[in-house]
């Protein structure tokens, strides 16, 4: 058996899997955004109260937004109650067992890896677009890692100098990670309800925006048009300088059809000339990709670049 976490700025899921994979139980909590003991307790006692139900002691594997600092503690500004807090030696204590843990975009691709929508490939290139903008790199079966979990952080690069030619006036939001412009401003959940702001909607979420989208609003219309260039050159740029044969997208934006039909219709103008886009596929596991990722960490204690306590 194996528990999983994803964590996230609202909320944790956690999951419990047999050693086949077999998901037996799924649950999402609201997340104790500023209060690391109230965290704590929470995965404390979402883990005892499993080994109750299903009489065993399983291993834990986590996937947390943001890296390690190389002494073990998380900085995620995203989750304020874990932000420079040495997590998974923490839980492994209470827990009294193996904590296993990697940033949550690594624990998606990972999964998506093993029987999902990039199985197989040589270099995958994982990209979820949800609250953040995270991203991650398989290479012959193995995450692309440190030992701060830190690879793949590309939501931090720089919104291209032709997305702000061909948008004159776009902002230049400041990022959580201390830089300024960076793809996670714009194509992130949070980037894409300022932008529809900036274009003169009112304040709503990804999913109103979708529908405004949808029904051709002026404002969705403009917002939508820049979203899709700054997403489609920053996947231009990743796919002209790491040549993957496969890209998943995840996230809540990054599983419907029309952002991949419009991806497909921009790439080619933000590749290498003469080079042909990766196919980018939708994830298989939906959602539930991160938690089942966490999950596959904990089963394998040895995988080389993954972040055992
Ligand atoms: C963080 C990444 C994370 C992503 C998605 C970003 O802000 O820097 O580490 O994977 O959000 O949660
Ligand atoms: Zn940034």
């Amino acid at each position: 058996m194996r528990y999983g976490f994803d964590i996230g700025g609202t909320k944790i899921a956690f999951a419990v899997y047999n050693e086949q994979l077999t998901l037996l139980e799924s649950e999402v909590y609201a997340t104790p955004a500023h209060d690391y003991d109230a965290f704590l307790a929470l995965i404390t006692r979402l883990v005892l109260q499993a080994d109750a139900r299903f009489g065993s002691q399983a291993n834990v594997g986590l996937g947390f937004p943001g890296v390690l600092d190389g002494r073990g503690n998380i900085l995620a500004p995203n989750v304020p109650a874990i932000h420079g807090r040495d997590l998974l030696s923490d839980l492994q204590q209470r827990l009294n067992r193996a904590v296993y843990g990697d940033n949550d975009a690594n624990c998606f691709l990972l999964s998506e890896y093993h029987g999902g929508a990039v199985s197989g490939s040589q270099l995958a290139l994982g990209l979820t677009l949800g609250t953040g903008m995270g991203g991650a790199l398989i290479y012959e079966g193995r995450l692309v890692n440190s030992d701060r979990a830190g690879c793949g952080e590309f939501g931090h690069g720089p919104v291209g100098a032709d997305v702000l030619l061909r948008h004159p006036g776009l902002p230049l939001y400041p990022c959580g990670c201390g830089r300024i412009a960076c793809l996670e401003t714009y194509v992130s959940g949070t980037g894409l309800a300022r932008l529809y702001r900036h274009f003169g909607g009112h304040e709503c979420d990804g999913k109103a925006i979708i529908a405004a989208w949808l029904r051709g609003e002026t404002e969705a219309k403009c917002c939508m048009d820049t979203y899709f260039d700054v997403l489609g050159a920053g996947l231009g740029t990743l796919m002209t300088q790491l040549d993957p044969d496969a890209v998943v997208l995840g996230g809540s934006l990054g599983e419907t059809t029309w952002l991949h039909e419009a991806l497909a219709e921009r790439l080619p103008a933000y590749m290498m000339k003469g080079i042909e886009p990766a196919p980018v596929r939708p994830p298989v596991f939906g959602g539930a990709g991160g938690v089942r990722g966490a999950a596959l960490l904990a089963g394998q204690p040895d995988l080389p670049f993954s972040s055992p306590v």
